[in-house]
């Protein structure tokens, strides 16, 4: 009888007390502020089943290796590495499906672009799309808003998985910059061609309150002269004369579309380029010897600004509004 009754009791302690300490060591692993926790939240959400995408190859231009990774993985440095982790969740979300859905584009439209490389797509954002390690985004928040920031980018990208910007049922170009000034810009007048229909100059309230939306740039005469006559020996101005900067045109975005300066007429985008301008946004000015440089909005201004995205989702709008607003007629879906 007595063994009977201690047979019984050890069942019991099987039954309720393990899985009680096993219930324990998960809790102290959720609560715990290790680095190895913020991979496993990584790796447990990872589920979406990208069929064709599972990995991309990734071509780091420092060194010229290509890295083969995981898809959400990737967008983790991309999004981390595109817009600052102090945005809404909103925007975030946007620019998590912003940038898989430019990474879809980039593979299936721009195969060879990258030389010999067998790469889908590179860490230089004047080339393809920003990116930063894991280690070295850590490495540039402060210790105490490192774990709330990083599982925040995890997040955006994970509670998006799968999602992407379609246009006519194909994966759109979804260019981004950083601040519109106010007024996106139609790609026929940043880089001439044309065949988005999808990027139009639309307009987002409230940009006007981050630090990319004014600055300034000041230059000497002379060196205004010499920069121009690099590019065009055949340069001639006369500051006295009372026209000899005239802005003729602007584009649908409030950019600057032609200016005459001197002797030739420039794109608002040849002046931004010779004078490293945050825009074509700008207002020109003589103040005694300098020529004054007055520019609005960051970025060549097509398609979703990020600014403007947390600008809009602090005005309540979702990841899905925002970029509907960015982008004009476009469906948001699972790949
Ligand atoms: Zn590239």
């Amino acid at each position: 009888m007595k063994k009977i009754y201690l047979y019984f009791v050890l069942v019991i302690l099987i039954c309720f007390l393990i899985p009680i300490i096993f219930t324990d060591v998960n809790m102290d692993k959720k609560n715990s502020n290790t680095e190895n926790d913020i991979v496993q939240n990584e790796v447990t959400k990872s589920t979406y089943n990208y069929k064709d995408y599972n990995t991309i190859k990734l071509l780091h231009k420092d060194t010229s290796k290509v890295e083969e990774i995981k898809l959400d993985e990737y967008l983790y440095g991309v999004v981390s590495a595109e817009m600052p982790a102090s945005f809404e969740e909103e925007a975030l979300k946007a620019q998590a499906v912003v940038a898989r859905t430019y990474t879809i584009y980039k593979i299936i439209h721009n195969k060879g672009k990258h030389g010999d490389k067998d790469a889908d797509i590179c860490d230089d954002s004047t080339c393809c799309q920003a990116w930063i390690s894991k280690d070295d985004r850590l490495n540039k928040w402060k210790d105490e808003e490192r774990e709330e920031n990083w599982n925040k980018i995890v997040n955006a990208v994970n509670n998006t998985q799968g999602k992407i910007i379609l246009y006519n049922g194909e994966p759109i170009n979804a260019f981004f910059h950083s601040n519109s000034g106010g007024t996106t810009e139609a790609p026929l007048d940043v880089w001439g061609g044309s065949g988005y229909p999808y990027l139009q100059a639309v307009e987002t309230s409230g940009e006007d309150a981050y630090s990319q939306y004014a600055s300034s740039k000041t230059v000497s005469k002379k060196e205004f002269e010499e920069i121009i006559k690099k590019e065009h020996s055949d340069f001639k101005i006369d500051f006295s004369q009372k026209d000899c900067m005239k802005i003729e045109e602007y584009t649908d975005g409030n950019r600057v579309k032609k200016i005459k300066i001197g002797n030739l007429e420039f794109s608002g985008v040849e002046v931004r380029s010779l004078f490293g301008l945050r825009s074509a946004n700008f207002k020109i000015t003589i103040e005694s010897d300098n020529i004054k440089f007055e520019v609005t909005g960051y970025g060549h201004g097509v398609g979703m600004s990020q600014t403007g995205a947390d600008s809009l989702a602090k005005q309540g709008y979702n990841y899905e509004d925002i970029i509907k607003h960015f982008y004009t007629g476009v469906e948001i879906k699972d790949m």
